[in-house]
């Protein structure tokens, strides 16, 4: 800390600020200037003189440590990484792959919970969400579950294998909380509840601390202070928006508070486009923003039919849109393909005909990219001027020697290269084909 005196401070008055901090067993570094003076304080525990500000003849006290003595990178340089789901689970921070949160708003039934849970683990995201303790805005509104609500998310993980985050309200419920859950959350509702705080920090069960819609990344570190002393080091953090003077979204979302809490802190940031915006059109965009700004995960609510949905319907994706979110992500590369941490399909329990169902999304997708890919072949040609056409042999042969490369599933490599060889020729043939119309064209004008 530095303590900057008023200019002509007597030297009593300095005197007197240098014999507070001693008598603190800080020490006081005094440096004499033309018109004023400046003591530097030096010593373990700089908050037992956080009142010396107020002390006569002083101008300002200036804290030059971070206030959040664990959660900041002065005080752990590497950035954290916790493993969710026991020690062979899903790694989340430091640069490990984007992790995706998926599930509905609250837990309903569990009939929707499992279909949800299937959906959202064959759509390739890596932990279910879902609420059985709702802290709601009205009491008269649906308050979930409850245990009945943990106990159907600890069998839609047993069906899965996806590991499960779920709100605790209450330090009462930490047993329970610490006997099914992956994650604990703690809600923007209860951010400032230090006794719930200090209550999740003495289990070692990674908890979602979710920031406070009414405070500064300031607090929300504090808050996180909180249960990283009391011995819980496994803190993530979870933007979801704030409350402005803008109403066109429910609340704004921060996504600046990505990259400023990479300068203070090594701690993992998901963000929480669904609370962060409240409508349903606005989460793709706002998903791909916070993975673009470098968020370490999302937490997405996810329905079977959000229109009838108990809580959050209108800011609940539809299974078709999260599909096609996850899609974008990945096309994006902002997820990795869900085969380098878990089987995709193996382990879900689906019928032959939702099975057939997946294939035909699966097939439209990827019609849909090859005709991209070809739209964006042509309009390469198309740049390159009359006489050139798209395909760079190079370039190519660099694509099928990826594609043999990335063997390991289903496929072996020289059936990668087959499918690629085939979107290649068939890429090539369309150019001529143009290029043939457009030369026509100019031969017999109209
Ligand atoms: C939730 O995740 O369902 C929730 C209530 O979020 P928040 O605490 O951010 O409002
Ligand atoms: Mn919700």
């Amino acid at each position: 800390m530095i303590v900057v005196m008023k200019a002509g401070a007597p030297k009593a008055e300095i005197d007197a600020v240098c014999a507070l901090i001693r008598s603190e067993g800080l020490e006081a570094f005094v440096s004499e200037g033309q018109e004023r003076t400046i003591i530097g304080v030096v010593g373990i525990d700089i908050d037992r003189v956080a009142h010396v500000g107020t002390m006569p003849g002083v101008e300002q006290a200036i804290r030059v440590t971070s206030p959040h003595k664990l959660a900041s990178l002065e005080h752990q340089r590497d950035r954290t990484r916790i493993t969710i789901g026991g020690k062979t689970g899903i790694p989340i921070g430091a640069g490990a792959p984007l992790v995706v949160m998926a599930g509905p708003c609250s837990v309903e039934s569990p009939e929707m919970l499992i279909e949800t849970a299937t959906l959202v683990k064959r759509e390739g995201a890596h932990v279910l969400r879902g609420g059985a303790y709702k802290p709601r805005t009205s009491p008269y509104a649906f308050q979930g579950l409850g245990e009945d609500g943990l106990k159907l998310l600890a069998t839609a993980r047993d069906a899965t294998g996806l590991p499960i985050v779920s709100e605790m309200t209450d330090a009462s419920q930490m047993e329970l909380f610490e006997q099914y859950v992956d994650i604990i959350q703690i809600g923007s509702r209860n951010m400032h509840n230090f006794t719930l705080l200090r209550a999740a920090g003495q289990g070692r069960t990674p908890v979602l601390l979710k920031r406070g819609f009414g405070a500064t990344i300031d607090e929300w570190l504090m808050a996180a202070e909180y249960v990283l002393s009391a011995g819980n080091a496994n803190v993530i953090l979870c933007e979801r928006g704030i409350r402005t003077f803008e109403h066109a979204t429910r609340n704004t979302l921060d996504l600046s508070a990505v990259p400023v809490l990479r300068e203070m802190t090594h701690l993992p940031v998901v963000v929480d486009p669904s609370h962060g915006t409240g409508k349903r059109s606005l989460v793709g965009a706002m998903s791909l923003g916070a993975a673009a700004v470098g968020a370490d995960g999302l937490i997405i609510e996810v329905h079977p039919d959000p229109p009838h949905a108990r809580s959050d319907g209108d800011q609940s994706l539809s299974f078709p849109e999260f599909g096609a979110l996850m899609d974008e992500l990945r096309r994006l590369e902002y997820l990795k393909r869900g085969s380098e941490r878990a089987p995709r399909m193996a382990t879900v329990p689906a019928s032959v005909d939702d099975m057939r169902e997946r294939i035909d999304d699966i097939d439209e997708t990827l019609l849909g990219l090859v005709d991209e890919r070809a739209q964006l072949a042509l309009a390469i040609s198309d740049a390159k001027g009359s006489d050139g056409n798209g395909h760079d042999p190079r370039r190519e042969h660099a694509l099928l020697d990826r594609a043999r490369a990335m063997a390991g599933g289903a496929l072996d490599g020289e059936e990668l290269e087959q499918v690629m060889s085939a979107v290649l020729r068939a890429s090539r043939q369309m150019q001529r084909r143009h290029t043939a119309a457009k030369r026509d064209d100019v031969r017999a004008p109209a």
